[in-house]
């Protein structure tokens, strides 16, 4: 069953880079309500246990460093067909295959810095969101 929600984080790279104003209008003006959003950062164990499935990949020491870099911007973000619809807003993981428009083809640099995170799947959508925000800071 598809929901209306979906999670975002605008990762340090976007925060160092001074873009978290322009990847918010791409959200809003794409039609997504913002229901819950924070500026935080990661520790290792929470980038840790937010990536564990990514544990065995080469990668894994790499994204984990870079997400607790710097703080970060996470956010719930409301909208019919949300999860498909912001992966598409985003574009691929790797911004040099990103579609013109993307947020990851404006804003990202690398395959690893690329600026934003969109949930998977409902499902995924809805354990992350549950990992940053408390049922009180959802409106
Ligand atoms: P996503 O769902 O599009 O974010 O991509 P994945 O789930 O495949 O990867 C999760 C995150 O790991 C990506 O968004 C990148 O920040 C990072 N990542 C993916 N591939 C690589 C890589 O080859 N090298 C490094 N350093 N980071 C990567
Ligand atoms: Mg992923």
């Amino acid at each position: 069953m598809s929901t209306n929600r979906t999670f975002t984080m605008l990762k340090p790279d976007a925060v160092e880079n001074g873009h978290i104003g322009g990847i918010l209008d791409k959200i809003t003006s794409a039609g997504f309500k913002i229901v819950a959003m924070k500026y935080t950062q990661l520790s290792k164990r929470d980038a840790q246990a937010f990536y564990a499935i990514h544990k065995e990949r080469p990668f894994f020491g790499e994204l984990v460093d870079f997400m607790t870099r710097g703080p970060i911007v996470s956010a719930i973000l409301e909208k019919d067909n949300a999860v498909e619809d912001f992966r598409a807003l985003i574009g691929a993981t790797n911004p040099a295959d990103a579609a013109e428009g993307t947020i990851r083809k404006l804003f990202a640099t690398s395959i690893a810095e690329n600026a934003v995170h969109g949930s998977d799947s409902d499902e995924n959508a809805a354990i992350e969101g549950a990992f940053h925000f408390a049922g009180r800071e959802i409106f």
